[in-house]
């Protein structure tokens, strides 16, 4: 009998797992068990419509099929310079429209991706880079986060100057400072930044553009500039005792942890939110020895963030394993002080009532009020974009949606030229390969916007947009059938 069934991945055991801040989930494919799992795919690259980073799936994974991780890593830097990270953490909408899907499982793209870049301590040494020329132009990049990191790469091996600019003392952005040591390794970041630092571009950290130095004279310093800030401005609930000491956003925690702090989080720890940052944050507090954690979400299970996918639904599942609770259809509407301390949350079952446009609104009960313990709160309710380090000259000319990001071009540039942006700031995404993705775009606008482009190395150029029928709305619509 012929077996198409995926090859399983492995996972720790989960009470190990919360023992420790870098024990990684998910365990490494061996090598027979890459090439085993590769060997499953039939190259159709129907995948590759739905990857926002157009990567050549079919063609890497038949690399690793025959044997040839290095292949696969080459592949990759077609479109993206750090295949370990978005190996364990990309969001791999792919994997949810891929055809093997009935037929034993979907290939696991991200897990087999993961495997080919472990195998190379130096991609130096398989990338067979050119050397390269100065082609006398240069480019500022403000954000050191992936979409910052992917364009410095693609324009610095193009021969461009680059200067990175990143406000807090370490480069990844969220990589770093959202997305938790056991979720992706200190020493994988160190590979992939390092690797891209390495083709020369001039790093300034602790450098807040808007105070140390001002976005005007950036903006007439250099010849284009990239513009990655990411959605970094905390959006808090306002709700009533959320100035206590024990209540933090999400995203301030988590840095502070990435940053080596150890926080007393207590016993009893609600997390208000539903997507990675809510996710990440009860996992660390389960680290950190809370013995409750609850992540209290307003909507139903099936309207948190991210989902359909399986890659939402992967996330439940480790967070579970890993003793954290769910409360749906949720809304805490006081925190209750005593001192300087929350010491309890009050909230209100809702009910879901559908809306015309077919989506189902929260309406809390408030005849009966529920009331839990807490000895921390942490807030992952979403972030917003920060353009205030613009002078407000520039901020008049750049035109905006009405959800306050600046709209760009299909070079990626924004109202202001030269002024290129993308990432978090720029997308509605808002994960790692759609940052990646935004860079690749604004790689080519600017080189096109330099009009260098007949000095430039087509092959080192990102490749975009390889045959579009798909896309990541497709590979939600059918994980959502399948799931069903
Ligand atoms: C907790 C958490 C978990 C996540 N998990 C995942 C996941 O598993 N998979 C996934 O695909 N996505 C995940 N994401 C989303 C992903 O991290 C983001 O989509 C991605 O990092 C956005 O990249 P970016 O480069 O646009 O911005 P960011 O990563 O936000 O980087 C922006 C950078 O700009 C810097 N900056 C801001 N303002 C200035 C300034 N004025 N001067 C200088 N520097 C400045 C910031 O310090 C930061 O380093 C997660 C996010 C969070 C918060
Ligand atoms: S959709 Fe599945 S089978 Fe087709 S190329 Fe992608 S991974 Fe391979």
């Amino acid at each position: 009998m012929l077996n198409f069934e995926r090859v399983k991945i492995s996972h720790e055991d989960p009470k190990k797992r919360v023992e420790s801040f870098v024990l990684e989930p998910v365990k490494e494919y061996s090598g027979s068990e890459a090439v085993a799992e590769a060997s499953r795919c039939i190259g159709c690259n129907i995948c590759t419509q739905a990857c926002p980073a157009s990567l050549d799936i079919g063609g890497y994974i038949n690399s690793t099929a025959v044997g040839d991780p290095a292949q696969t890593v080459r592949i990759v830097f077609e479109n993206l310079p750090f295949p370990a990270i978005i190996g364990r953490v990309c969001t791999h909408l792919c994997e949810d429209i891929c055809v093997m899907y009935d037929t034993g499982g979907p290939i696991a793209i991200r897990h087999l991706k993961r495997y080919a870049a472990d195998t190379f301590a130096d991609y130096g040494e398989i990338l067979n880079l050119p050397k390269k020329k100065f082609i006398g132009k240069k480019v500022a990049v403000i954000g050191g986060g992936p979409s910052g990191l992917t364009a410095a790469y693609y324009l610095s091996v193009q021969g461009i100057k680059v200067t990175l600019f990143e406000k807090l003392p370490a480069l990844g952005g969220f990589m770093k400072t959202g997305i938790p040591r056991y979720r992706l390794p200190q020493e994988v970041l160190d590979k992939e930044i390092g690797f891209i630092i390495s083709q020369g571009v001039d790093v300034k950290l602790n450098t807040d553009i808007g105070k140390d130095i001002t976005f005007d004279e950036i903006l007439k310093g250099y010849d284009a500039v990239y513009i990655s800030v990411g959605n970094q401005k905390p959006h808090m609930t306002g709700t009533p005792g959320s100035d206590a000491v024990n209540v933090l956003h999400a995203t301030q925690f988590l840095r502070r942890v990435s940053f080596g702090e150890r926080i007393d989080v207590g016993k009893n720890v609600v997390v208000i939110g539903g997507g990675f940052t809510a996710n990440d944050s009860a996992r660390t507090s389960i680290r950190f020895g809370a013995k409750n954690v609850y992540i209290m979400y307003r909507r139903r299970e099936i309207d948190r963030p991210g989902y359909p996918s399986m890659n939402a639904d992967e996330e439940m599942e480790e967070t579970i394993e890993e003793f954290v609770h769910y409360m749906w259809e949720v809304t805490p509407f006081e925190y209750v002080k005593e001192g300087d301390r929350v010491i309890k949350l009050r909230y209100w079952q809702n009910e879901m009532v559908m809306e015309a446009g077919g989506r189902a609104k929260p309406v809390p009960q408030k005849d009966k009020v529920h009331e839990i313990d807490v000895d921390f709160i942490i807030e992952a309710t979403g972030q917003e974009t920060d353009y205030t380090f613009m002078e407000d000259e520039y901020l008049r000319m750049l035109r905006l949606t009405p959800q306050g990001q600046p709209i760009i071009n299909e070079a990626g540039m924004t109202s202001i030229p030269g002024l290129f942006s993308g990432g978090d700031s720029t997308n509605s995404n808002r994960d790692l390969i759609s940052a990646v993705r935004d860079a690749d775009r604004a790689v080519n606008g600017i080189l096109n916007y330099l009009n260098v482009m007949d000095q430039v190395s087509e092959d080192r150029l990102p490749i975009l947009d390889r045959w579009k029928k798909y896309s990541t709305t497709s590979a939600k619509r059918a994980y959502a059938e399948r799931s069903r």
